[in-house]
């Protein structure tokens, strides 16, 4: 069976592999590695986000942790029922997740954020390799992002013209599971007012209903 995770040296993105090695000398104490999914036993919503954020995940080593996305996530998420206990920035916080799954389809943190065309190809066998073991599982996947959202089609096979990215956009895959779109969490789309915490709070409102 494929790996669902990459090994802690991966080496397939020669640039984010070097981007690592320089944040384990400025931030000795992070992760500094590929960060893997987290998932609760047989996961019925599966949140598809892009890569760790420099001083959330990648130095927490789990995702979405740590930084402005991970606060409105983890409490919307609490908020219905997808994670258990408190939110406390950091992987031993002592928070679960219930059926719930969380994944980056870039497992390393990249410059400015921004995952080359190629690292995301190069990535997504494990994204497939996640798909292919909670098939029987997830009912509703949630994509973070365009970025995350192709990615995603990708795996599927499937072309972005029929699944359009849109905030708040919801398709049927035909495997018979749900799929919605949405901006991705981060401060800068709050900030910008392209996300308000009550569009995602509705948004994961559907998801609870699926
Ligand atoms: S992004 Fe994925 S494929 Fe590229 S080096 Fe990191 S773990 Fe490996």
């Amino acid at each position: 069976m494929a790996a669902l995770d990459p090994a802690a040296n991966c080496g397939r993105c020669p640039r984010l592999r070097s981007f690592r090695a320089q944040a384990k000398r400025e931030f000795p104490t992070f992760f500094n590695a590929p960060v893997p999914n987290w998932a609760s036993a047989q996961p019925r919503v599966m949140i598809v986000g892009m890569a760790p954020g420099m001083k959330g995940a990648n130095r927490t080593g789990r995702p979405f942790t740590g930084d402005f996305a991970g606060d409105l996530l983890f409490d919307t998420l609490i908020q219905h029922g997808f994670a258990r206990g408190e939110y406390g920035n950091s992987a031993d916080d002592g928070l679960s997740l219930n059926e719930c799954a969380i994944v980056n389809v870039v497992r390393c943190v990249p410059p400015q954020n921004k995952p080359t065309a190629s690292e995301v190809n190069n990535c997504r066998r494990y994204l497939e390799a996640t798909l292919a073991h909670y098939r029987d599982d997830v009912e509703v996947f949630v994509t973070l992002g365009s970025i995350a959202h192709n990615s995603f089609l990708s795996c599927f096979d499937l072309r972005k013209k029929d699944f359009k990215f849109g905030h708040g956009a919801e398709f049927a895959l035909p495997t018979g599971q749900a799929l919605l779109s949405s901006y991705h969490c981060s401060r800068y789309n709050v900030n910008t007012r392209c996300l308000r915490r009550r569009c995602l709070m509705a948004f994961f409102r559907v998801c609870a209903n699926c």
